[in-house]
């Protein structure tokens, strides 16, 4: 069974329409219903189920803190039923880890180097912002009109970031950016509204590699506890599940016809084509 309901990347949680797209929760719950009426027959199998929260990430290459707070969210949401379901089916297992964080995000950040920051952070600037800073950034580049001062003030930083104490320097910064026509460096503006306001500091647009938490419930999750290196928890999964990984791997290489053989893996490899592949966060605008 498939489910695909947008053209590309599903909205992100702030943006997302729920009559046109399903909640990270409902899909899971519609996946984890039916792969349970389907093992339900048989003992000897069990089942798989990977739920990725993917655009966690893509709000933190944004540094877009509202989007980003809203599919964090959106996926605790789905581990609270996940671990309902856990709780309900004791001989599973439920892990819930990252393959890195993103952005470099920090609370309190220090606004001004010449002044000593105070230690906190603000979470309702966060609350207020409407939209992410992608669907604003497309707002603002629909025409003439939605390019305008006027425009921009009311529609794109009071209605869709919350914020009505916008100073003329900030409006200034930003309405250059649109004026050069730059929508990387105004979804960056737009962004630095909210983390400023909220004192969250960014110090990337990429991946970083900081540890990352991880938390395990049920079927022997006290083997996880600790700090682990990520391939120990695909070694845990192959155990509880019995799984023979070497004889796996080789039996979908073989199967598999359309694998690249060694001399297209080299050019798949190249750094431009690598670069470009990953560069998975940002979105690249349709200018009018
Ligand atoms: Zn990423």
């Amino acid at each position: 069974m498939i489910g695909l309901f947008t053209d590309d990347h599903m909205s992100f949680e702030i943006d997302r329409n729920p009559s046109s797209e399903p909640s990270l929760r409902e899909m899971s719950e519609k996946a984890l219903k039916l792969l349970l009426e389907e093992t339900k027959a048989s003992t000897d199998k069990g089942f798989f189920l990977m739920i990725e929260g993917s655009r966690i990430d893509m709000a933190a290459h944004n540094n877009d803190a509202a989007a980003h707070y809203r599919d964090i969210v959106a996926y605790q949401e789905t581990v609270a039923f996940v671990e309902k379901f856990v709780k309900e089916n004791p001989n599973t297992v439920m892990i819930s880890v990252s393959d890195h964080e993103t952005g470099g995000l920090t609370l309190g950040k220090q606004l001004d180097p010449l002044v000593y920051p105070e230690y906190l952070w603000h979470p309702q600037p966060i609350l207020a912002a409407k939209r992410s800073v992608e669907y604003l950034t497309a707002q603002i580049f629909k025409n003439e009109k939605s390019r305008s001062r006027g425009f921009i003030v009311q529609n794109i930083i009071n209605l869709g970031l919350g914020i009505s104490n916008a100073t003329n320097a900030e409006i200034d910064e930003l309405m250059k950016a649109v004026l050069t026509r730059n929508p990387a460096v105004t979804m960056d503006i737009l962004g630095k509204f909210v983390s400023n306001r909220s004192l969250i500091g960014w110090t990337t647009h990429g991946h970083t590699g900081v540890d990352v938490n991880l938390y395990a419930y049920g079927y022997q999750h006290l083997q996880l506890t600790g700090n682990r290196e990520n391939t120990d928890i695909g070694h845990f999964i192959a155990r509880v599940m019995q799984l023979d990984l070497v004889s796996i791997t080789r039996k979908l290489r073989n199967n598999n016809e359309t694998s690249l053989k060694p001399e297209q893996r080299e050019n798949n490899d190249d750094k431009a084509s690598y670069k470009r592949l990953h560069y998975h966060g940002r979105k690249s605008f349709k200018l009018e």
